[in-house]
C-alpha cells in the first residue's frame, strides 16, 4: 500500500477522505486510470475506526453517525454491501434528555417523535410532515453545488424555513421546552449560533432525514465506509497509497489532472504558484469554522441514563433547553469555552457486538470549542453526561481524548480543529471554497478541489468528490 505510484495516471486524488476516495470511484467507474495518494499511514480520513482506549474497543477517531453516507445519492448508487459495508439502524436515531422527565425522542416516525414533544406534537407534525414526504426529491438538491432545482415548488416551501436562524424557527413555531430543544440540539450541527441564519437549515435536514433514512452507523466502525470505497474503487483497476504526503504539485506521478481532497489553506501551499492571483486571494480568504474537543470512553456498562427513551437510541445530545445550547453555541463562537458545553454523543456499542468485549462499551462524545484552541474540555463534557447520567463516571475504564491540536495532527484537513472543511454559514455554505460557477475547479487546469471544502459541505456522502469527478470528466478528461 505505501509504494508511490508508478507510471501514468489519467487522474491522481490527493488524499483518501470520502471524498477523495468517491472522486476516485467515480473516475474509474467512468473507465479512467486512477490512483489515491494518502499521507497518514490508514486511507479514511474522517472515517477512519481505532482501537483508541483498550485491546476489543473498536472507537471512530472521527465521524461516526451516517444518516447523510446513507441516503447519500451517489453511496447509494455502488455496490458498497458487496465489499464489506453494513449499516446497523438503532431503534431510534437521537434522544434529546432534560432534566426532569423524558426524554425527546427523534423517531423514525414524525407522530411518534410529536408524541414525546408535549404540546408540541401537532406543530412538529405540521413542520415535518410535508418536509419528510418530499425529501426524496429534495435530497438531490440539498446534497450538491447551487443549480436550478428540478423540484422548485417543495425546494422553495423547504427553503422559506431552512434559510432561517434555529432560534427564529423554533420560537415561531413550538411553545415547549422539549420542542424548542430537540430542534436546537440538531441546528447545532452548523456549528453556528442558534441566532445566525442559516443554522434552521442543519435542523431540518437532519430531522428529515432521521424520518427518512435513519441515522444509521456501519457495522464495525466508519472505517467500513472507506474500506468498502477502496475495494470497490481496487475491483475497478484504481491504485491506492498510503504514507506518500503531497505537498508540490510537481510530486505527483504523471497525470492528466489532480483532485485535491484538502481544504484551501493546503492547496495554497501545495499549489499556490499555478493559480492566478484573484483565485489566491479567495483561498486566502476562506474562513475555518470552531473546532472540536473529543473523547473517546471505553466503558464497563452502559451509560445509566436517568431519561427513558436514551437507551434505544445511537445517538444522544446533551444540552437541555435551546437557550442553553444557545448560550454555548455563541459563547464559543465568540472564543470562549462555555462551562455546560452541548455535548453530541454516540453509543454504537449498544447496538454493534463488535465494538466492545461483552458487556462492555464504547462511548463517542464531542463538543465544540474555539478554533485553534488548547483546553481540556474532558471534565466539562464528563459533568454534563453524568447530569443525565449519574453514576456514568463510575463506568469509565479508559478514555482517549482528542482536542484541534491532535485532531489536525491525524488528518491535516482539520484546521484548527474545524472537522468540516471550514465554516458553513450563509456565504460559505454555497459558494466554498471561492465564487465559481463550478467551485470543484480552480484558476489552474487541470487542477481541481474535491474536499468538504466545497459544495455541500461537511459530513461523510462523498457528494464533493463526486461533483468534482464529473466536473473534471467534462473538462480535463473528457
Ligand atoms: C471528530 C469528528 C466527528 C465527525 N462526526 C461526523 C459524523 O458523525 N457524521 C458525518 O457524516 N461526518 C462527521 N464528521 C465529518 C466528516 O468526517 C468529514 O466531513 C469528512 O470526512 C470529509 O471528507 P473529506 O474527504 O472532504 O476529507 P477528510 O475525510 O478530512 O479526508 C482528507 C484526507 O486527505 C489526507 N490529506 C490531507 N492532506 C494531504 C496531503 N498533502 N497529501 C496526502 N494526503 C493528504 C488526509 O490525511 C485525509 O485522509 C466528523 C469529523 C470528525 C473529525
Amino acid at each position: 500500500m505505501s509504494e508511490r505510484g508508478s507510471g501514468t495516471y489519467d487522474a491522481v486524488v490527493v488524499g483518501s477522505g470520502p471524498n477523495g476516495l468517491a472522486a476516485a470511484v467515480e473516475l474509474a467507474r467512468n473507465g479512467r486510470s486512477v490512483i489515491v495518494l494518502e499521507g497518514e499511514d490508514t486511507v479514511g480520513g474522517g472515517a477512519r475506526s481505532a482501537e483508541l482506549t483498550l485491546p476489543g474497543f473498536v472507537h471512530d477517531v472521527g465521524s461516526a453517525i451516517h444518516p447523510l453516507g446513507y441516503a447519500s445519492p451517489f453511496f447509494s448508487t455502488l455496490p458498497l454491501g458487496e465489499h464489506g459495508l453494513e449499516w446497523v439502524h438503532p431503534p431510534a436515531p437521537l434522544a434529546h434528555p432534560f432534566d426532569t422527565g423524558p426524554a425527546a425522542v427523534l423517531e423514525r416516525s414524525v407522530e411518534e417523535t410529536g408524541s414525546t414533544l408535549g404540546p408540541d406534537a401537532e406543530a412538529y407534525r405540521g413542520l415535518m410532515a410535508p418536509i419528510a414526504r418530499d425529501f426524496d426529491r429534495l435530497i438531490g438538491s440539498l446534497l450538491g453545488p447551487p443549480r436550478l432545482p428540478r423540484h422548485p415548488v417543495a425546494l422553495a416551501g423547504f427553503g422559506l424555513r431552512a434559510l432561517r436562524s434555529a432560534r427564529g424557527l423554533a420560537e415561531g413555531l413550538f411553545g415547549g421546552e422539549r420542542a424548542k430543544g430537540l430542534f436546537a440540539g440538531n441546528a447545532a450541527h452548523s456549528f453556528l449560533p442558534m441566532e445566525q441564519a442559516p443554522s434552521a437549515s442543519f435542523g431540518l435536514v437532519l430531522s428529515a432525514l432521521g424520518h427518512t433514512a435513519g441515522w444509521p452507523f456501519p457495522k464495525g466502525g466508519s472505517q467500513k465506509i472507506a474500506d468498502a470505497l477502496v475495494s470497490y474503487l481496487r475491483s475497478l483497476g484504481g491504485e491506492v497509497c498510503t504514507n506518500v504526503r503531497v505537498r508540490a504539485v510537481e510530486e505527483v506521478p504523471k497525470t492528466r489532472a489532480v483532485l485535491f481532497d484538502v481544504t484551501p489553506k493546503q492547496l495554497l501551499e501545495i499549489a499556490g504558484e499555478h493559480f492566478t492571483w484573484r483565485y489566491r486571494r479567495a483561498l486566502t480568504r476562506y474562513r475555518y469554522g470552531p473546532g472540536v474537543f473529543k473523547i473517546d470512553f471505553a466503558l464497563g456498562g452502559p451509560i445509566p441514563w436517568k431519561a427513558e427513551g436514551c437507551s434505544r437510541a445511537g445517538t444522544v445530545h446533551i444540552g437541555g433547553t435551546l437557550d442553553e445550547i444557545s448560550a454555548g453555541e455563541a459563547a464559543v463562537f465568540r472564543g470562549e469555552h462555555p462551562e455546560r458545553p452541548f455535548v453530541l454523543l454516540a453509543q454504537q456499542s449498544l447496538f454493534d457486538g463488535t465494538r466492545a468485549p461483552e458487556g462492555k462499551h464504547t462511548v463517542w462524545a464531542y463538543c465544540h470549542v474555539p478554533n485553534g484552541s488548547d483546553l481540556n474540555m474532558t471534565e466539562r463534557i464528563e459533568a454534563q453526561i453524568e447530569r443525565f447520567a449519574p453514576g456514568f463516571k463510575d463506568r469509565i475504564l479508559a478514555r482517549s481524548t482528542m482536542g484541534p491540536a491532535a485532531l489536525e495532527k491525524i488528518n491535516a484537513n482539520h484546521v484548527g480543529g474545524d472537522i468540516n472543511g471550514g465554516l458553513m454559514d450563509f456565504r460559505q455554505l454555497f459558494t466554498r471554497p471561492a465564487a465559481r460557477l463550478t467551485p470543484y475547479s480552480t484558476s489552474a487546469k487541470g487542477l481541481y478541489i474535491c474536499s468538504s471544502s466545497t459544495p455541500p459541505g461537511g459530513g461523510v456522502h462523498g457528494m464533493c468528490g463526486y461533483f468534482a469527478a464529473r466536473a473534471a470528466l467534462v473538462t480535463t478528461l473528457r
